[in-house]
């Protein structure tokens, strides 16, 4: 398979033609939630363009073994627990299993290994080991163990940053990558009074934060990788790290490709509580918005473009999802029906033309396929993919849409759901008794029997199907309800 895929690459700067180690699987690491606490819609811009980028991968036909680590044990988490007056893997669980719960909800998929940090202790201890051995680690007089950033010539690489000669006497020991430091940093802590601990040869401790992703990145995937990505706040120092840890270890270089996806700004600002611009996607979630629309609000941009998240585009978002379900649906619901059944939901053929969607559809595939393959260009392709729609809503407008159009249009639809990840596809077609219960109810609206056509339209309801009523003097029609926050619209 000749590649013709290419993405920009933050250590080498530019975009750079992919050529992954083995032609056939892909390994990706991508950083993973630290879990003090929900996730918010600027973590998720981040995942959900892994997720495209894997989906993208997966379609091109590899297979890519994706690990995404959690991270169970950090400052934030030690505190959090401490503060709630929990342990610290109780209090850990609950946010890990509520940010499983919401990749779920945006359709993302799981990666194949999820590994804790506070399970790769082993892997952590080996790791640091080996530093040590070929001192390029050491053991403080604080009994923390530090990485001595100058014993490793390629620091900053990523980050560009240049650092002065003047670095070795600051130690950082936080590891909360907001703090911009230079100097040493710390791979194993000492031990607090009420912090969680583990042995180690340097005593009882934990692990720092960036050690952490090193050591389980090469752990499951191997000493050199194909992809590692992220958010671009952890290009320094956590990657740094995890670049300066991993390959004075093993002398190979680390990561083959770097993608970093840009910051996320709220109605135009940074995302703070102060602000009142913070949301999780709880939050959202609450005020009732469609997690389809607020995925696709979160991957329409370009990942190394800034995003800019407002009501207004979210709500632009569920209109595209909307065009979306409702092309889809009618396509399914013909496909399905029979004639007599065609007439409820169609208006009388005005226009006959010989349309071969097929054919049709085949040059904005390609069209979306090739943006892809462009750094995965999302904003072209998903107005390629819109613009495809369109041409099925023309052809579905026409009323001579033959069967091969329609098996056209559904397997485009399927092909776009496994890229882009909206679902669109999980719409199911009338059964026969909604078709009737829906003629039934249509012929009681336009009689004016309201009574009736209410009792018609709970009882659909209470079936799962949601009625959408037509404008004047066309049908209504029904819609699966697919997702509970259908119903509070
Ligand atoms: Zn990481």
């Amino acid at each position: 398979m000749i590649q013709k895929i290419q993405f920009h690459d933050t250590l080498k700067g530019g975009i750079k033609k992919f050529e992954p180690l083995n032609p056939k699987e892909i390994t990706l690491y991508t950083c993973g939630p630290t879990v003090y606490n929900y996730a918010h819609i600027g973590n998720f811009r981040t995942f959900v363009f892994e997720d495209l980028l894997r989906r993208f991968l997966e379609y091109k036909g590899f297979h890519v073994k994706h690990v995404m680590n959690i991270t169970d044990v950090d400052d934030k988490t030690i505190a959090g627990a401490n503060r709630e007056k929990k342990s610290l893997s109780a209090y850990t669980e609950f946010y890990t299993e509520a940010f499983l719960e919401d990749m779920k909800t945006l359709n993302m998929l799981s990666p194949e290994i999820q590994p804790r940090a506070t399970d790769s202790i082993d892997d952590i201890v080996a790791l640091i080991r080996t530093l040590i051995e070929k001192e390029i680690a050491y053991l403080a007089e604080d009994g923390s163990v530090y990485y001595r950033v100058a014993k490793f010539p390629g620091y900053g690489k990523l980050s560009k940053k240049k650092l002065d000669g003047n670095i070795s006497g600051a130690r950082v020991d936080v590891d909360e990558y907001d703090k911009e430091q230079g100097a040493d940093f710390v791979l194993w802590k000492k031990a607090k009074e009420d912090e969680p601990s583990w042995d180690s040869p340097w005593g009882k401790g934990r692990p720092g934060w960036h050690i952490e992703c090193s050591a389980m990145c090469m752990r499951h995937l191997g000493e050199t990788i194909d992809i590692h990505a992220g958010g671009e706040d952890l290009v320094f120092p956590h990657h740094e790290n995890e670049i300066a840890q991993s390959e004075a270890a093993t002398g190979k270089p680390f990561v083959k490709y770097w993608l970093h996806a840009k910051h996320l700004l709220v109605n135009g600002e940074k995302m703070s509580k102060s602000k009142g611009n913070f949301f999780t996607l709880r939050d959202l979630l609450e005020k009732g918005y469609d997690p389809m629309a607020i995925r696709y609000a979160l991957l329409s941009v370009h990942y190394r473009h800034q995003l800019n998240f407002t009501f207004e585009s979210l709500k632009e978002a569920r209109e595209v999802i909307e065009k979306l379900d409702n092309c889809y649906f009618q396509c399914i619901s013909l496909l399905h029906a029979s004639d007599k059944v065609i007439q409820v939901l169609k208006k009388p053929a005005e226009l006959a033309s010989a349309i071969n969607l097929e054919s049709t559809l085949k040059p904005f595939y390609d069209g979306i396929i090739s943006a892809l393959e462009n750094d995965l260009n999302v904003s072209a392709a998903l107005s390629l993919l819109l613009a495809g729609v369109s041409e099925i809503n023309r052809a579905l407008a026409g009323f001579q849409i033959a069967d091969a159009n329609l098996l056209a249009a559904k397997s485009f639809f399927e092909k776009m759901d496994q890229l882009f990840g909206f679902d669109i596809s999980c719409i199911e077609a009338l059964p026969n008794e909604i078709i009737s219960a829906l003629g039934k109810y249509s012929e009681a609206r336009r009689s004016k029997d309201f009574e009736t056509s209410d009792k018609l339209r709970k009882e659909l309801g209470d079936k799962g199907w949601l009625v959408k009523d037509g404008r004047p003097g066309e049908p209504s029609t029904v819609k699966k309800v697919r997702r509970a926050w259908d119903i509070k619209k």
